[in-house]
């Protein structure tokens, strides 16, 4: 099949390397020369704007960039995709961003014929690498079908999440508490800590009790618990405490317009946006556990 690709970063760049290992040929976009030249030398053709990949004779299009903004950019804009395809080309937007502006893209995208999917993923770079992401995918049955085999050659976990706008529903409420469940094991850890108890266990009580989850368990944020989590090598590498940040803006955004309340999620966000203020934005999001320890 041949496929366009826009946005080869951290995420999308093994992505669309993995759509050209499972056969696919691939016209490939981004405003970054080398993210497009490090594609082409792994078998890609280079397009020069978003409009000249719409134009390549492209079956599907995929787009991987940061922010709702760009999003609407590269689609809705002059030199864009949707004033450049022909009806009937099949979008996938694995970007993650709020639901609404998804939505809204959606409803453009099918006033002129053209499918067009949500499909935020979660497993981060080595998900990505790998290709075991997990794809929470909004749109159509029929268009979930079709998507099924490209997505399969990035992603381990398909989850059809309902209508346009449900996969980015269904990412940002996860990644919300995530936020929430790291905070709360951090403040538990190093209240532990500082009455006494050493981390390891600490931790070893807490993931064989009540208060177990994936932040206690797989991404302990007290240094030296787990060897190989981001906590053991200060911080580096894992998921960035700006894009936790970034997620949980997308999930109290969210909120504000449902008028539902997410008192949590807010505290979390104040505390990650704090965080990111004293310049620790790049770190791990774990290390939001130094706010609790006086480190950070
Ligand atoms: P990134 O910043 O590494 O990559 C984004 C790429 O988009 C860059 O190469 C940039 O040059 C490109 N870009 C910007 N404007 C463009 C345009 N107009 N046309 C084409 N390309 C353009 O970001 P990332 O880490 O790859 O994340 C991409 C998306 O995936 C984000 O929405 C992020 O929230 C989400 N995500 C990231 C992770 C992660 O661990 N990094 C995990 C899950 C989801």
């Amino acid at each position: 099949m041949h496929i366009g690709f826009l946005g080869l970063g951290n995420m999308g760049g093994p992505m669309a390397r993995n759509l050209l290992k499972a056969g696919h040929s691939l016209t490939v976009f981004d405003p970054f020369p080398q993210a497009v030249a490090a594609l082409v030398e792994a078998g890609a053709r280079a397009a020069d704007s978003p409009a000249a990949v719409a134009k390549a004779g492209v079956e599907v299009i995929i787009t991987m960039l940061p922010t709702a903004d760009h999003v609407k950019q590269v689609y809705r804009g002059k030199d864009g995709l949707l004033a450049n395809i022909g009806p009937g080309v099949l979008l996938i937007d694995s970007s993650t961003i709020d639901p609404l502006s998804t939505r809204e893209v959606a409803k453009y995208a099918l006033a002129q014929g053209n499918p067009i999917l949500d499909a935020p993923v979660s497993g981060g770079t080595g998900g990505a690498a790998a290709g075991t992401l997990t794809f929470m995918v909004g749109g159509p049955d029929s268009v979930f079908d079709q998507a099924l085999p490209i997505l399969s050659a990035m992603g381990k976990n398909i989850v059809h999440c309902g209508a346009a706008g449900n996969g980015q529903v269904a990412k940002i409420a996860n990644n919300m508490l995530l936020g929430i469940s790291m905070v709360g094991v951090a403040e538990a850890m190093a209240l532990g800590v500082s009455l006494g108890m050493d981390a390891k266990v600490l931790a070893g009580i807490i993931n064989t009790s009540s208060g177990r989850c994936w932040s206690s368990e797989v991404n302990n944020p007290f240094p030296g618990v787990l060897e190989n989590a981001p906590a053991s090598r200060g911080y580096s590498g894992g998921f960035g405490s700006d894009l936790m940040l970034k997620d949980l803006g997308l999930a109290t955004e969210a909120a504000r317009h449902a008028r539902q309340p997410v008192a949590l999620g807010a505290v979390a966000q104040q505390l990650y946006q704090t965080f990111s203020l004293q310049g620790n934005g790049g770190l791990d999001f774990s290390a939001i556990i130094n706010l609790f320890r006086g480190e950070a």
